[in-house]
């Protein structure tokens, strides 16, 4: 990413017309009604090829865009944007990212050709002091390869913000209180990560089975959720071993943060899809609704 670039960029942009936009878009926002929140919902990716693959986790996904009332836009919070400062991308037309190596070349020609939302993501940038806009991020393969499945006619404009890596998880948490508005305003919020992501413990030799400690802090997170303890969920390294093992580095689990923090005390939590891919990748799924 050129910030430098981009900071001259929006330096001379006439505000004046910039300030005008936003009023006028802030009046079209208001106006328009939605039935209901939209919901917030955590998708555990796991393997891009999921892409293109037809198993229970891609059939779950694919229930879940016919399950709510269709979103004006999506927002995906994805663990593979991670930063320094929190950005909002405004692409108009966000251009897929294959952001991984080693994946057969069915999975590089996936294209997936939603409109952004920048209008949106002005209104972000414009409501949170701590978020700025991006102009170059389209979509990486946490948000299309499960988009693909959720929202196969590319029918619905998406956006995506990213992840401050410098903060810890309890800022995120906080953070996310701030996007809250957007859920009435008709925009799903959706973190994709993994609550178990260790990478450096595949289970190659048995990827039908699960690790003990994956299944142990699997279990134990649905539990804080269902008891909505969510500063019990920022303080996982104090576990123990287990959690050590499930959380290597926090990549993956921080998008679930943005979750938890759009959601209200009241709301249902619904669990969406449980299992593991490898033993130590939780696909878990929840929603708030
Ligand atoms: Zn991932």
């Amino acid at each position: 990413m050129q910030r430098s670039y981009f900071l001259k960029t929006l330096a001379a942009l006439p505000l004046g017309a910039l300030a005008m936009d936003l009023k006028d878009f802030t009046q079209k926002i208001s106006s328009e009604k939605y039935s209901e929140r939209m919901p917030a919902i955590f998708i555990g990716h796991g393997n891009p090829m999921n892409a293109l693959y037809d198993n229970t986790f891609t059939q779950t996904l694919s229930k879940i865009g016919t399950s709510y009332e269709k979103p004006k836009a999506v927002l995906v919070i994805s663990a593979h944007w991670l930063t320094k400062g929190t950005f909002v991308a405004d692409s108009p037309n966000p251009e897929t990212i294959h952001d991984f190596g080693g994946f057969p070349d069915a999975l590089f020609q996936v294209q997936y050709n939603a409109l952004g939302a920048p209008e949106i993501a002005e209104e972000i940038v414009k409501n949170i002091p701590a978020i700025q806009l991006d102009h170059e991020w389209g979509l990486d393969h946490g948000a299309w390869t499960v988009l693909k499945h959720i929202y196969p006619k590319a029918d619905i404009p998406v956006f995506q913000m990213s992840i401050d890596y410098s903060q810890p998880e309890s800022y995120h948490l906080e953070l996310a209180k701030q996007l809250d508005f957007l859920r009435t305003k008709g925009v799903l919020v959706m973190g994709s990560g993994n609550i178990v992501h260790n990478l450096r413990l595949l289970n190659w030799q048995n990827p039908e089975s699960t690790f003990d400690w994956a299944k142990e802090f699997d279990e134990k997170v649905k539990s804080h959720l269902i008891d909505g303890n969510y500063n019990e969920l920022t303080n996982y390294r104090t576990w123990g071993k287990y959690a050590q093992l499930s959380v290597p580095s926090n990549d993956h689990y921080l998008p679930m943060m943005y979750v938890l923090g759009v959601s209200k005390p009241k709301e249902e939590l619904k669990f969406l899809f449980e299992g593991f891919e490898m033993g130590s990748i939780s696909q878990r799924c929840f929603a708030f609704a």
